[in-house]
């Protein structure tokens, strides 16, 4: 996960606005009342209870597994194995090399898909033996992501020891590619070209901290190299012709004037520049990575259209003012990242139905806008949430992550997320 602004929005929070979240928000907690009062949640949690050290053993072990970006194969198929030990059908890995299986309700019905991310920002080599100091657990990637795999798996037996039937199928994956240049790739495949992509209705990723926290929006972001060509040439003998390191200095100084909004927020940077062969030759390529982020959707496009318009603007700068004699400047923007927005609104009934549980555990629910895996669904309009994993952590994409096991935490955090699913998939 990458963590973004909270924010908590309604929109002008208009009195019919906030009437209506109320209305919705009561229908919502008959069911997630029903289920907590059942004989089979109290089958459940008893069985959580007692799965404690199970859910200790299994994050141990999957942390363990190195899974850096673009090499999660390893730990994929080590979560590939739980997943079939939990009891879930059509245990697969796709060819994105996401894993998953199935918990059948009707059995070809809607899905909610429940995706746990499996790669971590960290490269290989990186030591990520766990370091114990009581319940507090110390190894890189241990909070984001291998608590929610952990979580996950804790669910799956959870549920099956309640022998909760549910109206919908859930669909439980251990997903690639949500880091960093993953780029979503993993969700973007199970959703846009996986076997189960016309069947998935609902959609929950685990990937946040605390479960009164709910991702409800997603931070899109646009992302280019963009390399700037030329003739090239003696610094001093070529004089004259066109620099595209001028082109791009051009580029870079209009880019910085931009205005953009803080609400939404909106951001822009370039973070890395290259290019050159030495101080006395005009260069033949100059390159810069350039990154775009905003909570709306309209905002990027704005962003994204006056980046690309002045990009085309100092690259015809340059071919006008400098001689094109040996040939022209060109700009190549190359996009090397798209993650896509959108959100869910308040008053979509997987947020409400969220809302509920969470309060119903006396937790304090605030919605955020972030850049999860969610954001694919939520761009497609498959209403979806990021929830949290439970438990405090802490450093997530430092070498000194942490997070701690307490066992009551602990334990209370599969309840909250089983009944999230639950309430999400429905129970007959
Ligand atoms: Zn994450």
């Amino acid at each position: 996960m990458n963590r973004s602004t909270l924010t908590s929005k309604c929109p002008a929070l208009a009195v019919c606005c906030v009437a209506a979240v109320a209305s919705i928000h009561a229908q919502a907690s008959g069911p997630v009342q029903k289920i907590r009062a059942s004989a089979q949640f109290t089958q459940a949690s008893t069985f959580i209870d007692g799965d404690y050290d199970r859910f200790v053993k299994e994050l141990i072990a999957l942390n363990e597994i190195p899974a850096p970006p673009f090499k999660e194969q390893a730990r994929a198929t080590a979560y590939l194995d739980m997943l079939r030990q939990d009891g879930l059908s059509d245990v697969e890995m796709d060819t994105a090399g996401n894993v998953m299986g199935v918990r059948k309700g009707p059995g070809s019905g809607p899905m909610v898909a429940i995706v746990a991310h499996l790669d971590t920002v960290f490269p290989e080599g990186t030591d990520v033996k766990v370091k114990r100091q009581g319940t507090r657990f110390a190894a890189p990637g241990i909070g984001d992501n291998t608590r929610g795999l952990a979580l996950m798996l804790a669910v799956v037996r959870a549920l099956n020891a309640g022998k909760f039937p549910t109206t919908s199928d859930l669909l439980f994956v251990g997903n690639v590619g949500e880091e960093g240049e993953g780029d979503l790739s993993g969700v973007k495949y199970l959703l846009r070209q996986g076997k189960y992509k016309d069947r998935i209705k609902n959609f929950i990723a685990i990937d946040g901290g605390d479960q009164g926290n709910i991702t409800r929006g997603g931070v899109g972001s646009m992302r280019y190299r963009v390399i700037f060509s030329g003739p090239g040439g003696h610094s001093y003998g070529a004089f004259g012709l066109v620099n595209p390191a001028f082109a791009m200095g051009n580029a870079i100084a209009r880019f910085a004037k931009l205005q953009v909004p803080s609400e939404p927020k909106t951001t822009f940077n370039i973070g890395a520049v290259r290019g050159g062969t030495s101080v006395n030759s005009i260069p033949s390529d100059v390159s810069m990575d350039v990154d775009m982020r905003s909570e709306s959707c309209a905002e990027l496009k704005k962003v994204n259209d006056a980046f690309l318009a002045l990009v085309k603007q100092a690259v015809d700068e340059e071919n006008g003012v400098r001689s094109t004699r040996q040939g022209k400047i060109s700009a190549e923007p190359k996009l090397i990242g798209d993650r896509p927005c959108g959100e869910t609104p308040l008053t979509a009934p997987i947020v409400q139905t969220t809302t509920a549980v969470v309060k119903s555990f006396g937790l304090t629910p605030n919605y955020s806008i972030s850049s999860t895996d969610s954001n694919v669904p939520m761009n497609m309009g498959i209403p979806a949430v990021t929830i949290g994993r439970g438990g405090v952590s802490d450093r997530a994409h430092a070498p000194d992550e942490w997070t701690d096991v307490e066992r009551k935490g602990s334990v209370e955090a599969v309840k909250v997320a089983m009944t999230i699913i639950l309430a999400v998939a429905g129970v007959p």
